[in-house]
C-alpha cells in the first residue's frame, strides 16, 4: 500500500524508521503530531515532536512523560533509519505538525489533525505534495461546513451586547479551542479582561509564554456574581455543572464543530452554539486531498467511509484505517480537562 507505513495494533508504523506515529499504546519510538490526549500519550521510550508539543505533553503528564524527548523545528530534516523525517505546521493547535516521511523519491504525509481556517493562535497549515496522504476525517460528511470564525464570535458579542447584565459562559476545550476563542475575541475588538476556569489556566499561560497575544486574562478563582457582564471560559463539562451557578443566570455557549448538530448543543447545555472547529470541514478535507496530489489516501478517525467514497469517485485509491483509540478529537480533551 504505502512504501513507508503500515498499520500496527499500536497505530501507524514506519518499520524502516522503527517509529510509530501517534501510537495509542506505549512504544519504543514515537513521533507525535500534537498534544491532544488521543494523539499524545505518556509512557513511550523516545518521542520526536515539535518543542511546543513536547512542552504541552510535559504540562499534561509531568516532565517524565517519556524516556527521551527530541524536538524538531518545522521544516528541519532528520534521518531515522534511512528515512528522511520532517515536521510541518498542521494549523490545528499550537505546536501541531504533519509528519513527512521520504525515501527513494516516495513521499508519505501523516496529517494528524489539521485545519485550513486561519487561527491567530497557531502556525498556518502548510500544504505538502506527496504520494500517500493520511488524513483525519473528524468532520468527513458534507453536512459539516464551518462558517468563518468571525461570524460565530459576532454571535457571542451580539448576545453580550443584548444581555449586558448576564455572564457569558463559553465551553471550550483546554488545548487550542479556549485560546483560539480568546484570540478571535481580540481580533473582533473585544478588549475587556476574559476570565478562565482553573482547568484552562496552565495551557493558556503556556500559549502566552510562546508569544501568543491574548490580552488580559484572569482566573475566575473564587469569584461568582461579581463577574456578571463578563465573558468566562470553562471546559465543556462545566457548563451544566454546579460550578456554573455561581454566576447567577449565565448565558451558556459552546465552541465546537459539533455545534452544527442541534442535539449536541442541547446535550451540552449550550443555549448559544458557536460552530468553531480546529478540524478541517468537508470542503477543506476534499480540497486538501486534491491539492496534495496524492494517489493514495488513508482516512482515519471520523466519518471514514464517506471520505473514502468521495476519494474513489475522484480517482484516488483510498482506505479507511478503522483505528480504535482515537475519539473525535474535540471531545478528547474532556477527560483530561480536570488534570490541567
Ligand atoms: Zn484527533
Ligand atoms: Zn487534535
Amino acid at each position: 500500500m504505502s512504501d513507508l507505513l503500515t498499520l500496527a495494533p499500536e497505530g501507524l508504523f514506519c518499520s524502516q524508521a522503527g517509529a510509530h506515529i501517534d501510537p495509542i499504546r506505549p512504544v519504543e519510538k514515537a513521533i507525535i503530531t500534537h498534544g491532544h490526549a488521543d494523539h499524545a500519550r505518556a509512557g513511550h521510550g523516545a518521542v520526536l515532536a515539535t518543542r511546543q508539543t513536547l512542552d504541552i505533553m510535559a504540562i499534561r503528564y509531568g516532565e517524565n512523560f517519556c524516556g527521551t524527548a527530541q524536538s524538531a523545528e518545522c521544516g528541519e530534516t532528520l534521518t531515522v533509519g534511512g528515512v528522511t523525517v520532517s515536521l510541518h505546521p498542521a494549523g490545528h493547535v499550537l505546536g501541531s505538525a504533519q509528519v513527512l516521511l521520504q525515501k527513494g523519491g516516495r513521499r508519505t504525509v501523516v496529517s494528524g489533525d489539521y485545519k485550513r481556517q486561519s487561527d491567530p493562535t497557531c502556525a498556518e497549515f502548510e500544504l505538502i505534495r506527496c504520494d500517500t496522504f493520511v488524513t483525519e476525517a473528524t468532520f468527513g460528511l458534507p453536512v459539516f461546513r464551518h462558517p468563518p470564525a468571525s461570524q460565530e464570535i459576532d454571535k457571542l458579542l451580539s448576545s453580550h451586547d443584548l444581555f449586558p447584565e448576564q455572564a457569558h459562559l463559553v465551553g471550550a476545550y483546554a488545548l487550542g479551542k479556549a485560546q483560539r476563542v480568546i484570540g478571535e475575541l481580540r481580533a473582533a475588538g473585544y478588549e475587556k479582561t476574559i476570565y478562565l476556569h482553573g482547568a484552562l489556566e496552565k495551557l493558556t499561560a503556556y500559549y502566552q509564554s510562546q508569544g501568543i497575544d491574548l490580552g488580559s486574562v484572569e482566573p475566575v478563582a473564587k469569584r461568582g456574581k461579581e463577574l456578571q457582564g463578563e465573558i468566562i471560559l470553562c471546559p465543556p463539562g462545566q457548563l451544566a455543572d454546579r460550578w456554573a451557578r455561581r454566576f447567577g443566570d449565565p448565558v451558556t455557549a459552546m465552541a465546537s464543530g459539533w455545534m452544527r448538530v442541534r442535539a449536541r448543543a442541547r446535550q451540552r447545555g449550550a443555549e448559544l452554539p458557536l460552530i468553531l472547529s480546529d478540524h478541517a470541514d468537508w470542503d477543506d478535507l476534499c480540497r486538501t486531498i486534491l491539492e496534495t496530489g496524492a494517489e493514495q489516501i488513508w482516512v482515519t478517525h471520523g466519518a471514514e467511509e464517506a471520505l473514502v467514497h468521495w476519494c474513489e469517485l475522484n480517482g484516488r485509491k483510498a482506505r479507511p484505517l478503522n483505528m480504535i483509540g482515537y475519539d473525535d478529537g474535540e471531545d478528547a480533551d474532556n477527560a483530561v480537562a480536570a488534570e490541567v
